[in-house]
């Protein structure tokens, strides 16, 4: 089985975000950036799929700017076997992401492609879906507990009222969530190992893919500041406030 695994690099989830002074956007000069965590998921998944005997080769692809090229490196460090880096300096959104994952598998043919469920820089968790709606393939989202079977693959998924088990016919694509594994370190000799591993570099021009934004950010503001709480004697007061000064009651 070949697994393709999609990887965005994203401000490091300990950095905190600063808005840009023209509120344009978010400051990313000088800023820490990392595997999005969801991916380092993804990564891990397919990693073990491979060790069980299941999965012979891992593709990472991750799409943007230069430095992309480092997170690649690190999924190869954890075990990946190679990459492919999709160059562009604009933003993306995640219809053009799913639309250059499709251009990607129809190159690769994996077998199962696994993204994270979300990107947490801007939260959109929408890329796997889209990405399984161009390619008509069935999908698993927010999966905690993946198992292949013959010619399908069982996922299990966190709903709101509990836990909710699909079989998918592969090839499909599976998003994951945070219980579905922890991710490895890499060990010094893996990332000695990965510096050798090949990066293929292509354009989404190349691609056939037009990234042209179809959203226009208007601005982006910091969350107003949260007041410090204040401690009262009694509940009757409680309901007082609540009554006179927050007028709620
Ligand atoms: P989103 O829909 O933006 O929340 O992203 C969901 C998932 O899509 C991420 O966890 C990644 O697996 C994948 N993804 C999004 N953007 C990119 C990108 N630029 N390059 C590679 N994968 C991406």
């Amino acid at each position: 089985m070949k697994v393709l695994v999609s990887v965005k690099r994203v401000i490091d989830a300990n950095v905190k975000v600063r808005v840009k002074a023209d509120r344009t956007g978010v400051e990313t000069a000088n800023v820490k950036q990392s595997m999005n965590p969801f991916d380092e998921i993804a990564v891990e998944e397919a990693i073990r799929l491979a060790e069980d005997g299941k999965a012979e080769e891992i593709v990472v692809v991750s799409a943007g700017p230069e430095r992309c090229s480092e997170t690649i490196r690190t999924a190869l460090a954890m075990g990946a076997d190679r990459g492919i880096h999709v160059k562009c300096d604009d933003a993306l959104e995640p219809l053009a992401v799913a639309k250059i994952l499709k251009a990607i598998v129809d190159r690769e043919s994996p077998d199962i492609v696994i993204a994270g469920k979300q990107a947490i820089d801007d939260d959109c968790n929408q890329t796997g879906q889209m990405l399984a709606g161009l390619l008509g393939w069935p999908q698993g989202t927010f999966v905690s507990k993946l198992e292949i079977g013959d010619g399908e693959v069982q996922v299990t998924r966190e709903v709101d009222g509990g836990l909710e088990t699909l079989a998918l016919d592969l090839p499909c694509v599976v998003t994951t969530d945070l219980r579905l594994n922890e991710p490895r370190y890499a060990s010094l000799p893996n990332i000695m190992r990965a510096k050798k591993k090949p990066i293929d570099a292509v354009t989404p021009e190349e691609l056939g893919v037009d990234i042209t934004p179809r959203l226009t950010t208007l601005k982006i503001e910091e969350p107003t500041k949260r007041e410090a709480g204040v401690k009262l004697e009694s509940a009757a007061e409680l309901v007082d406030r609540l009554a006179n000064e927050a007028g709620v009651i």
